[in-house]
């Protein structure tokens, strides 16, 4: 992932007439931070925060709590950040944090120490006006709060506006829960307008059916109904229903802790997650994890529509073969932007001591993401490149301005 992320940015600066210097100055991390959370019980977790630049605003990004986790993923997704908040003209930089542990594996006690004890270590490189973490995979308001309220002992900062993520009590904004998912749908909505796509029904798959998967399946119901969604994935299995599944259904099935490998209903197929590209659907929905589509499966897909809600789901090999194959790709830093950008509106939110009903932060979010995507595509038609290229443009641009 970082490979192509920075293979992108290389030939993104090149295409614009940047000098190597310059390029350079692009791809290099501003900061790494890395080091060892030890707990009372003596187990002990490699950790890191990863601030890649700071030319537009504050570092931002999530934190992620996974075993995977590596200082490869995290520089990737820092990067990946940078372009993000700059595609879609935020006043944020980009930054990204992890720590590699299975949250699944420690107590509920253990994972609020974990929480804490990972602040403690930040401190001095985080704040309101430095470095504005947020949640990610597997970090979710619970551990965003404990991270707050450590902050807020440390430094006696009350404003809040150090994490965004929090839960609505602590000062969260409405509409955080579901803005990547939401950003997906108005994003992808905006591109078929744009496209003049005249298809009356569009079949979807979403790999992946977790908080920002679902949320895509639970906003499109509301707003694309015409969108029918066919299969969706989780870690344990994917199910295909070629007449449609609830997505409100799917995921009070999923809130019970259930997994889509036991999932039984009438004329729903259980396959594979291995099989998930080949599925028969007019849009592949991607919000699992990074290089879900690479050289050994993407001769597989025959879906027209990519959308990439996680980030950095499609490696570069892949991208090249499916661009062969004019299949249009949404890609992730304006296609799961959603986020940030509703982060974005939490920190203003906490700094002027306000708070927003969720109609107003959905209106704010549409502004962002539809902007971002006329941006985006009318840049792509203007250079004959694909919407990724298009979108790294729009992103190289506003950090070399
Ligand atoms: P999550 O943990 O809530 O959901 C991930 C889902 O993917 C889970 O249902 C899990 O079972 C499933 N999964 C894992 N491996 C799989 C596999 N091999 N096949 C199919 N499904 C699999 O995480 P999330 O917050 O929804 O994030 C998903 C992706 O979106 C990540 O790449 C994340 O970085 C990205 N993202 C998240 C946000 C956000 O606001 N949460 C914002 C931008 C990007």
């Amino acid at each position: 992932m970082l490979e192509t992320a920075q293979n992108l940015i290389r030939k993104t600066g090149k295409k614009l007439g940047l000098d190597e210097s310059e390029i350079k100055r692009l791809i290099k991390i501003d900061a790494e931070h890395k080091f060892k959370i030890s707990l009372d019980s003596g187990k002990e977790f490699s950790a890191y925060r990863i601030q890649h630049s700071n030319k537009l605003g504050p570092y931002k990004g999530g934190i992620r709590f996974h075993p995977q986790v590596n200082l490869d993923e995290v520089r990737a997704l820092a990067t990946l950040m940078s372009l993000k908040t700059a595609a879609v003209g935020l006043p944020l930089g980009g930054g990204k944090g992890g720590v590699a542990v299975d949250p699944k594996q420690i107590t509920k006690e253990e994972l609020e120490e974990l929480s804490r004890k990972y602040v403690q270590h930040l401190e001095p490189h985080i704040g309101p006006d430095k470095d504005v973490p947020a949640p990610d995979v597997n970090t979710n308001p619970t551990v965003i709060d404990w991270m707050v309220d450590e902050y807020q002992k440390l430094t006696g900062d009350t404003t809040k506006s150090s994490f965004t993520g929090k839960s609505l009590e602590n000062g969260g904004s409405l509409g955080r829960d579901a803005a990547t998912g939401r950003g997906g749908v108005i994003a992808f909505r905006e591109l078929l307008k744009l496209q003049k796509n005249k298809d009356k029904e569009l079949t979807y798959a979403v790999q992946g059916f977790g908080n920002v998967g679902a949320f895509f399946a639970l906003v499109a119901e509301q707003v694309q109904p015409t969108w029918k969604l066919v299969a969706a994935s989780d870690s344990s299995a994917t199910i295909f229903n070629a007449a449609g599944f609830s997505a409100r259904k799917l995921n009070e099935y999923k809130k019970q802790g259930k997994r889509f490998k036991d999932y039984k209903a009438n004329d729903t197929e259980t396959i594979d997650n291995a099989s998930f590209t080949g599925i028969e659907a007019d849009v592949l929905v991607l919000a699992a994890l990074e290089d879900a589509i690479n050289s050994s499966n993407m001769r597989q897909i025959t879906s027209r529509y990519i959308v990439e809600m996680a980030n950095g789901p499609i490696n570069e090999d892949a991208y090249d073969f499916l661009g062969k194959k004019n299949v249009v790709i949404l890609p992730d830093i304006v296609a799961n932007a959603g986020g940030v950008i509703v982060s974005y509106l939490e920190w203003v939110q906490n700094k002027s001591g306000v708070h927003w009903p969720e109609d107003k932060v959905n209106k704010e979010l549409e502004k962002y993401i539809k902007d971002a995507v006329a941006r985006m595509y009318q840049t792509s038609i203007d250079n004959k490149v694909s919407l990724k290229e298009a979108a790294f443009i729009l992103a190289v641009k506003r950090l070399t301005s």
